[in-house]
């Protein structure tokens, strides 16, 4: 259950504990054959550490349905998990989970669903993620749809009345879940995730599944570097930072290993394959709580493993950007850790949330305005714009940060509260008695030069003589301008777009095995959620759906699953 002191389970109560269990083969801890890349780890040297039948990397929505499925065919499983607590993304999340197709839920409302028009919906032209979907594994989570849907219920998940459908969904098919009674395990209690993810901590510790909590996995180890099977991994024990204790483990996988490790956002490296503008100012909301660093997709890519619908990572797609919610780093407008979250002190602000975009003019690192402020949420054009060069042949790529833009008034009018904990005044969020004072203060790690004082008061001068002629926004057609900015103090918070989901990642089969750039199986290696390619679905029906397929496979050792479903 949720720890409120983040504390690893330690090197040596863990070892005790796999000794006492007698599932382990705990026979030192002989690091040296693990030191480099995963290319000079021979399989024949490692010293496993412990041994179980699947080893399951990530205990957010992907891992814990994979372990729990996995458990329930009688094989012992351990999640090997990176932060203090379970839970991953998906415990932040709003818990809605694409599932439908005929669900005994939809049955129960009066829903009228099939499995050939769930497949018609999720593969549609009229959306990116959509459009690029593989067929096949679109029909393999349509035709698992209901099976996990009971699946969750029969493993603690209630369900709240539907509402409408959602913007990809002919009826509805996303049902949430209910809010976790226990406050002290929610971490986000304006979402429902810890109505999802509690229930499946708590149905998977009483079934026996062993959960270690801050280990890192770093490589899966393949009998060759890129050939025979996966036999297990190797992980390093975090702080409550990320950062290694310097004690590592080596787990032994009887049958397989299974990563849910939540995408690649993180990585700036890795996301820029596929977006090059989408450089280091851009945020991941959450990553506080785990960030998405593609450590699955790299240990599996350095063992042979392929990417697969690459398309499908486009930030045209609904859900990868968002705006709307500034002052603080993590900054989507859907998330909001208040300071009795656990992880408040990774957090440090709440943000403030706009109302009304009439109340800001949103600036680039240079002081200027680029788009019309009250573009949607996840208007593509703005982001096209928050991107676009500022004219610094030094940073050609990314746009650099953007910064709202207010006054006294329009604090009041939003009724913000602009003081910690609310606002994060450490780089992103800035007050002063003029606007020249305020451009010149903006101390931010992604400013990578100083805004021009003289360019901010010319563009809030400019602004303001829109809403004295009535004549409206010559420069970017804001519906009419209504309210001036000139009421100190002056404020600038963070408002520079962050990045959400994962939308490509390695290559599965319908049974969630990761396959190789030659078409192959990676033996012994299965892959679900955001980490596993081919399905642009935000996120958490097809997390749950592919990590419970994997789950059952990897306990029935590889064998295809025909029948089940
Ligand atoms: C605010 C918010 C709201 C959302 N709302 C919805 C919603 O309502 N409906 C919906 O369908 N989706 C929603 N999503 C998306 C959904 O939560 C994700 O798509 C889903 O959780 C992905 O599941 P996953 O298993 O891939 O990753 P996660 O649930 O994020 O789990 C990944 C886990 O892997 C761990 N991990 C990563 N690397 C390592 C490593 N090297 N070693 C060990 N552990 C590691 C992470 O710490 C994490 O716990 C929302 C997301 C957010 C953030």
């Amino acid at each position: 259950m949720s720890k409120k002191t983040p504390k690893a389970q330690s090197r040596r109560e863990f070892l005790k504990k796999s000794a006492a269990m007698g599932t382990g083969a705990a026979v030192g801890v002989g690091m040296s054959a693990l030191e480099g890349s995963a290319g000079e780890i021979r399989a024949q040297d490692i010293q496993w550490d412990r041994e179980v039948d699947v080893v399951v990397v990530g205990a957010g929505a992907g891992g814990m349905a994979a372990a729990i499925a996995a458990r329930d065919q009688g094989v012992s499983v351990l999640i090997v998990e990176q932060n203090y607590d379970i839970g991953g993304r998906a415990i932040l999340s709003g818990g809605a989970c694409y599932l439908g197709g005929g669900t005994s839920y939809q049955k129960e409302y009066g829903i009228d669903d099939s499995p050939e028009k769930v497949f018609y919906d999720w593969t549609l032209m009229d959306q990116p993620r959509n459009r690029y979907n593989d067929r096949e594994i679109v029909w393999k989570y349509v035709e698992n749809s209901i099976a996990t849907f009971d699946f969750l219920s029969e493993n603690g998940v209630k369900w709240m009345p539907p509402g409408r459908p959602s913007r990809n969904d002919s009826v509805f098919r996303r049902p949430a879940p209910e809010q976790w009674p226990i406050a002290s395990e929610v971490i986000v209690p304006e979402n429902r995730g810890a109505g999802l993810m509690r229930p499946l901590e708590k149905s998977a510790r009483a079934k026996g599944v062993e959960i270690l909590l801050q280990h890192r996995m770093q490589t899966f180890v393949r009998e060759q570097p890129t050939s025979g099977r996966v036999m297990g991994l190797t992980a390093m024990e975090v702080d409550e930072w990320y950062e290694p204790t310097g004690q590592t483990v080596n787990i032994r996988a009887n049958n397989a290993v299974i990563f849910a490790t939540g995408g690649h956002s993180n990585n700036v490296d890795f996301r820029r394959i596929f977006d090059p503008r989408l450089t280091e100012e851009y945020q991941v909301h959450g990553d506080g709580w785990t960030p998405q660093n593609a450590d699955g997709e790299l240990a599996a890519m350095a063992i042979g493993a392929s990417l697969w619908g690459a398309g499908l990572q486009t930030n045209e797609a609904d859900a990868q950007l968002s705006k709307g919610r500034f002052a603080t780093r993590s900054n989507y407008h859907g998330l909001e850790f208040v300071p009795e979250s656990s992880n408040f002190f990774r957090e440090k602000a709440t943000g403030i949330r706009v109302r009304d975009w009439q109340n800001v003019i949103m600036v680039k690192e240079n002081g200027l305005r680029f788009h019309d402020e009250t573009a949607g949420i996840r208007d593509y054009e703005y982001f096209f714009s928050a991107m676009q060069w500022t004219g610094d042949p030094e940073k050609l790529n990314g746009g650099g940060p953007i910064w709202a833009i207010f006054d006294a008034d329009g604090v009041e009018r939003e009724s913000w509260i602009v003081k910690p904990p609310h606002v994060d005044p450490d780089g992103y969020f800035y007050s002063a008695d003029t606007l020249e004072e305020l451009a010149s203060g903006i101390d931010n790690k992604y400013q990578w030069r100083p805004m021009p004082p003289n360019s901010l008061r010319e563009t809030v001068e400019r602004y303001n003589s829109f809403v004295d002629s009535g004549a409206g926004d010559v420069d970017f057609n804001k519906p009419r301008p209504l309210y001036k900015i000139q009421r100190p103090p002056f404020y600038a918070a963070w408002a520079t777009p962050c990045v959400h989901d994962t939308y490509a990642g390695v290559r599965i089969n319908t049974n969630a095995q990761v396959v190789d750039t030659t078409g192959e199986v990676i033996p012994g290696l299965y892959a679900a959620g955001e980490s596993a390619g081919g399905f642009g679905q935000h996120g958490l029906g097809r997390s749950l759906t592919f990590g419970r397929i994997a789950g059952i496979d990897a306990a029935r050792n590889g064998r295809m699953v025909d029948g089940e479903e």
